[in-house]
């Protein structure tokens, strides 16, 4: 379908030059390398109950996690483990002890409906289920409808100590730490979901040596801030973006993690609970998408006060307008505060792209520049053929973090991935004369609401079962705070009387709130395609918009 460049040379390599080797380590060896350092010191704790960990409990936690899933609940290396959960501390100890035990993770978010859960879930091959007592009944009901399905297990609650994480762990005897069998780092070791540039979410197969790889990346003197805040101590970092996508999980739990960074975690976003826990911990690291710093440049609760702890802010997932930037500044009023952008996706584990500590102001708008060892080019979105400076085109990246391909779905994989090993961003970029790269627009179908994806195909195949509607097409509309929201297009039969509202509230009832058609419902005559039948979704928005 789209036309493929072959690799001719004239790609772009990374000022920051080649990669450092990357460790022949598996991934959770690789982050508390350095724990000695501060095993002492706090690693997580939750801002809303008060649960904290040290280092060195987190550790000893993950380790005994580790042995109790190969061991009480008679895991084998290479199976699947899901978590459905929110940001708590606890999601590193099962995570990172699943991923020690040479399991496979996937997660989900924690509100996702039973159905989307259980269609991730089935697809991606779970054995074993591990949640809260809130969610405890969607995974008990999910749980044995799969396939091989052996355990739920629960992090608190005074259940059963053989259902229970922490009773789990206790059955342990104390210091008789078992080895762990080795893990060849080019093994899974997380299955995230992400619909890539076309169709239904897929299985993104992300190695250890991925993930690693990317932590690697990202560890250069150019690229990271100060390892300590002003006042000496490590960074305390506020984080409230889902563990359970990939920016969350490797770019700011696994990054902050390796560098003795306290996270200070948020189980479910309120602007109260946010707010409470700036005043409370007064976090020197804030990650952020652009949807949450338009609620902190904005919100009438938000005080300059409250952010006067917050030294370094990250920011990624969706485009990151200067207007905003600007707005967030005015706010805080306080020029020494760094903000910083990235660019990355699921299937590079996630970053390729980083604004440099020292970026010219001159900059304005840009994602950064290429990680070390990563390469780009940028092709014609009509030819495919190769462009150069301030030409618009689509980015392609490669690089030891891309991803190993779609699971069970060659076909996919080898339309994302070309031969030359170039993974296809479906995102619409340009670079200048220094080669820092301007992201404008995107050639793939995803939409993004609030940075989390949401599948067009995934809402026309729902909007499809509706009985009346012929054809369906869901594009993304602007939206001033959300970046982008789902409206549909429908054909209906001669004679039906469905309105607007039927088809919303239809929509509501089988996906998350994210997902839902914020953007409306239009009825019209026909949906554009090619030849082919694929949908043409731009000339959709330009006809209609
Ligand atoms: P995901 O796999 O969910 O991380 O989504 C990846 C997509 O998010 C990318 O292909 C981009 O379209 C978008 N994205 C990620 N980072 C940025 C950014 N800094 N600015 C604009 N869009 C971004």
């Amino acid at each position: 379908s789209q036309i493929r460049h072959k690799s001719s040379g004239g790609e772009l390599k990374s000022p920051l030059g080649p990669c450092a080797p990357i460790p022949n380590e598996n991934l959770v060896e690789y982050i508390y390398k350095n724990i000695d350092e501060f095993i002492e010191e706090p690693a997580a704790t939750c801002a809303v109950s008060g649960r904290s960990y040290t280092y060195g409990m987190l550790r000893m936690l993950i380790n005994r996690c580790a042995q109790a899933l190969l061991g009480h609940c008679g895991l084998q290396q290479g199976e699947v483990v899901g978590l459905l959960l929110p940001n708590i501390p606890e999601f590193v100890i099962v995570c990172h002890g699943a991923i020690e035990a040479g399991l496979t993770v996937t997660f989900v978010n924690p509100l996702y409906t039973p159905d989307e859960i259980k269609r991730q879930f089935e697809n991606a091959g779970v054995k074993m289920i591990i949640t809260i007592p809130l969610l405890l009944e969607i995974a008990t009901t999910i749980g044995p409808t799969l396939s091989g399905y052996r355990s739920t297990i629960c992090i608190g609650g005074d259940d059963d100590p053989a259902k229970n994480v922490h009773g789990l762990m206790s059955l342990l005897s104390e210091g008789h730490e078992a080895e762990l069998p080795p893990i060849h780092p080019d093994k899974l070791a997380l299955l995230p979901y992400s619909s890539g540039t076309t169709g239904l979410p897929k299985g993104v197969m992300l190695s250890h040596r991925n993930l690693v790889a990317n932590l690697v990346q990202g560890d250069h003197r150019a690229l990271i801030g100060n390892t300590a805040s002003k006042n000496g101590e490590k960074h305390k970092a506020l984080t409230v973006l889902p563990f359970f996508h990939i920016y969350g999980f490797n770019g700011i739990m696994n990054i902050s993690l390796r560098l003795g960074t306290h996270l200070i975690t948020i189980p479910r976003f309120t602007p109260e609970d946010y707010i409470k826990a700036l005043e409370e911990y007064k976090p020197t690291y804030l990650f952020v998408v652009p949807s949450l710093l338009l609620f902190l440049a904005s919100h009438p609760s938000v005080k300059k006060e409250h952010l006067s702890s917050v030294e370094e802010i990250t920011s990624g997932a969706a485009p990151l307008t200067e207007g905003l930037l600007q707005k967030f500044r005015q706010k805080i009023d306080n020029p020494d505060v760094t903000i910083r952008q990235g660019y990355g996706m699921t299937e590079s584990s996630p970053v390729t792209f980083f604004m440099p500590q020292i970026t010219p102001p001159s900059k304005i708008g840009t994602i950064g520049i290429l990680y070390p060892g990563t390469e780009a080019k940028v092709v014609s979105l009509s030819s495919g053929e190769l462009l150069g400076t301030h030409q618009t085109g689509e980015l392609l990246v490669r690089g030891p973090q891309v991803m190993m391909g779609y699971l069970n779905n060659e076909q996919a994989t080898s339309e994302t991935i070309d031969e030359d090993g170039w993974l296809h961003t479906g995102d619409v970029v340009y670079y200048d004369e220094d080669h820092y790269f301007y992201l404008v627009d995107r050639c793939k179908e995803l939409i993004k609401v609030k940075g989390n994806q949401v599948s067009p195909t995934e809402l026309e195949n729902l909007i499809l079962e509706i009985e009346g509607i012929i054809d369906a097409a869901v594009v993304g509309v602007p939206d001033d705070l959300a970046g982008e929201v789902p409206r549909a297009y429908v054909v209906t039969k001669p004679g039906q009387n469905l309105n607007e509202e039927d088809i919303q509230k239809f929509v509501s009832s089988k996906v998350t709130h994210y997902k839902k058609l914020a953007g409306g419902v239009k009825f019209i005559n026909s949906i554009p395609r090619n030849p082919s039948g694929k949908i043409l979704r731009n000339e959709l928005k330009i006809q209609h918009s």
